[in-house]
């Protein structure tokens, strides 16, 4: 087997598991894992704390394409192959993650200004490959040329459990109908943005995990990580 590195995408719809799937798979064969959404929050909430999102979900462009230069995104690995995002050096992973931050993510991701910054960034983390990137555009924007790409996809309804079952574990007081307005607002938005929409990539490989367990989804993407190693 070649003993190459490659980059690896994970695109796909909100809460379809990808970041679970891209995080495992890159523990198994010692790659390095980043969750793209991860930045696109931390940039959310530096909005959100620093009031350039006013009430009525307005945004104040301007003044957060002046600061993306001294917004500085890091990852910090954990012992048990998990990570903490740091924003400025202060560990936001819990914060981002509430729903402040998924209501107003896809409009901050829409911004071009953002989205450059947060590509140039992503580019930079993967320049020696060995990487497993998940997100919206890594296969079509980040890495276009990503020797794997795959396409994430389970229905709505469904991803919406999940993002509420792991929500309500961590003790957040959600709604299962809150959570699905937002991943259905989510995928609209990112879908039908400008600037680098959600769209799978020709050359993806497509795969509905409705049904799967995660130990089913580890088997089937390590054999597709397998099978394209050993042909390079
Ligand atoms: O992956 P996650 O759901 O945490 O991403 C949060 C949001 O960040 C997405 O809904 C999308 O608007 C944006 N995003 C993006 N491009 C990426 C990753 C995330 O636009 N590569």
């Amino acid at each position: 087997m070649s003993d190459k590195k490659i980059i690896i995408a994970l695109d796909g719809y909100s809460s379809s598991g990808k970041s679970t799937m891209a995080r495992r798979l890159a523990s198994k064969i010692g790659y390095r894992y980043i969750d793209s959404g991860a930045m696109y929050r931390a940039v959310t909430l530096y909005a959100l704390n620093n009031n350039l999102i006013a009430s009525d979900g307005s945004i104040d462009t301007a003044k957060l394409s002046a600061a993306l230069p001294s917004i500085k995104i890091d990852f910090k690995p954990m012992p048990d192959g998990s990570q903490r995002t740091l924003l400025n050096g202060c560990d936001v992973e819990d914060e981002i993650r509430q729903l402040r931050v998924s209501d107003n993510v896809s409009p901050i991701a829409a911004i071009k200004e953002v989205r450059s910054a947060l590509t140039d960034m992503q580019r930079e983390l993967g320049r020696n490959k060995a990487i497993v990137m998940d997100g919206r555009d890594i296969g079509t924007t980040v890495f276009p040329d990503a020797e794997l790409k795959i396409f994430v996809n389970a229905s709505a309804e469904m991803r919406a459990r999940r993002r509420f079952l792991e929500m309500t574990a961590k003790g957040d007081a959600v709604s299962y109908e809150d959570v699905l307005a937002n991943v259905v607002r989510r995928d609209h938005i990112d879908e039908t943005r400008q600037e680098s929409p959600l769209r799978r990539a020709d050359d993806a490989i497509d795969l509905d995990n409705s049904a799967m367990t995660i130990d089913q989804q580890d088997s089937w993407l390590e054999n597709i990580f397998r099978e394209t190693i050993s042909k390079l």
